[in-house]
């Protein structure tokens, strides 16, 4: 059988990854790892749950100390994948799923090549601004950042990931990125132990 798979799951602000993501997780069974963040709180959020939420002197202290597989900068805030998340998944048996930014991506695939690479967008850009002022929970030139961050994030992820998820029908792009995950499963490459074992068995079978 496959390994445990790391999965990056990527997309603007505002490309609906969270709501997929809640989607998934009705049947789907790759867990997600809850990252630190210096970025405020929003209302609808809980610290452990959402996000691990640090200060400043935290996180660096997280940085200097080599508790993160990666981290970025992303619109003023710090943002990283603690390893003890990634070994709390996968000390389980579980497929991994991080949700975070592109560039936090590249540096995923530098430390696990074999990574499933996912970008999420919804069908138009206008979709993709309209959500992300409708989401009341940032300000203005907040809104705007992170409109400017997505035209950087779509040329990083022509380069470096490995499927698009259209967001549209949340439902619809939940089984599309399970589709995606099921079908890496099935990859020869994912599948070279189960290969030699049933070969040695075989042979020894007939001696
Ligand atoms: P938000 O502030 O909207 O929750 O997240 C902003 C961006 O940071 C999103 O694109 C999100 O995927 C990304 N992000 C969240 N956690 C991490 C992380 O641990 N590492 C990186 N590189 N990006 C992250």
């Amino acid at each position: 059988m496959s390994k445990g798979l790391v999965i990056v799951l990527s997309g603007p602000a505002g490309s609906g990854k969270d709501t997929l993501l809640n989607r998934y997780f009705k049947f789907g069974s790759a867990k997600k790892t809850v990252s630190a963040t210096t970025r405020p709180m929003r209302h609808n959020e809980t610290d452990g749950r959402d996000y691990h939420f640090f200060t400043r002197e935290r996180f660096e202290q997280a940085i200097k100390a080599g508790e993160l597989l990666e981290y970025t900068e992303y619109a003023g805030n710090y943002y990283g994948t603690l390893y003890s998340e990634i070994n709390r998944i996968t000390a389980a048996g579980d497929d991994v799923i991080l949700k975070i930014e592109v560039e936090g991506g590249q540096n995923v695939k530098k430390r696990f090549p074999g990574a499933v690479m996912v970008f999420t967008f919804p069908p138009n850009a206008d979709i993709l601004a309209s959500r992300l002022k409708s989401r009341g929970t940032e300000d203005e030139e907040t809104v705007k950042r992170r409109l400017a961050a997505a035209e950087k994030e779509i040329e990083i992820a022509k380069k470096t990931y490995d499927y698009l998820v259209i967001n549209d029908d949340a439902d619809d792009a939940a089984k599309n990125f399970a589709d995606i995950i099921t079908a890496r499963h099935a990859a020869m490459s994912e599948n070279i132990d189960f290969m030699n074992e049933v070969r040695d068995d075989v042979k020894n079978h007939f001696i």
